[in-house]
């Protein structure tokens, strides 16, 4: 039996980039630290608040509005309130949509949900048609809608299920393409990067996604029968993914070295507008 570095007990995950085994105490302890840590820096929590959670019907969200609850247990002065977002996907988004309001009335959380077809006249399968991939319309119309639910509900903020994976690969994916913009545009709990009126936070940006599964298969948060998106074929995103994962097995820290790099760069370009007097302090 391979041990936790920790204590006695049996291991169930070895960290590659930390070098640690842990049990199954000790890893939950772990992914609440990573997550508490990110949290902090929004400075979204600290006063009676109303967050939005995009509820996606995947582990990740589901482990995001899991910690949450579990992590404020004991905070009257918070309100949660779990958006579902149906993109109009047969055979995939049905499946999740159910998973994630079992899983909000579980958790006592109270949830809406809203469509792109009563939004926006349309649904990705539609616009898929003759696409190579409607990923890139999905998403801006998925954070588009979320950001409006949040501010016409009066959120405070919208916590979306990111993983530390999900933001490497954005941050890998502009770096090559030499995309500032692109890389401007990724959502970070910095008051430049706000949609909207509604701050945009990310409490699982520190947790390799590997750890928000287990986390998420621990706790039977398992969306019932949705696998993967039919139009998950965005080839550049797929060998994206795929090479910073080969890196990551090499050079294990690489996300975090990444996730780090960004957070630097954007500390610095928020105190240099904040000097030019281009953000709110
Ligand atoms: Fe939308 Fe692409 Fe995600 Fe499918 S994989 S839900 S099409 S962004």
């Amino acid at each position: 039996m391979t041990k936790c570095d920790k204590c006695s007990s049996r291991a169930i995950i070895f960290q590659r980039y930390s070098g640690m085994r842990l049990c199954q105490s000790h890893f939950y302890d772990d992914v609440r630290r990573k997550m508490r840590q990110s949290i902090r820096e929004t400075g979204i929590f600290g006063h009676g608040a109303k967050v939005a959670v995009a509820l996606s019907g995947d582990r990740k969200s589901s482990a995001m509005l899991h910690l949450l609850r579990d992590i404020f247990a004991r905070r009257r002065d918070l309100e949660f309130v779990a958006i579902l977002i149906d993109e109009g996907i047969s055979g995939y988004r049905p499946g999740g949509l159910d998973s994630s309001r079992a899983l909000a009335e579980r958790l006592e959380v109270p949830h809406m949900t809203y469509s792109f077809q009563d939004a926006f006249g349309t649904t990705t399968d539609e616009i898929a048609l003759g696409k190579k991939s409607p990923c890139e319309s999905c998403r801006a119309m998925r954070n588009s809608l979320l950001n409006q639910i949040s501010s016409e509900i009066g959120a405070d903020a919208l916590a979306l299920g990111c993983s530390l994976d999900d933001l490497a690969h954005e941050i890998f994916k502009f770096y090559i393409r030499g995309d500032i913009d692109g890389l401007s545009s990724i959502q970070n709990p910095n008051p430049c990067n706000q949609q909207g009126n509604v701050e945009v936070i990310m409490p699982l940006r520190r947790v390799p996604e590997r750890e928000a599964l287990l986390y998420a298969v621990s706790h039977t948060l398992l969306p019932r029968g949705c696998g993967a998106c039919p139009h998950s074929k965005d080839a550049v995103s797929i060998e994206v993914r795929r090479s910073l994962s080969e890196f990551e097995s090499r050079h294990p820290g690489t996300k975090y070295s990444l996730l780090k790099s960004f957070e630097r760069i954007t500390e610095l370009s928020y105190s240099e507008n904040f000097l030019a007097g281009n953000c709110e302090p």
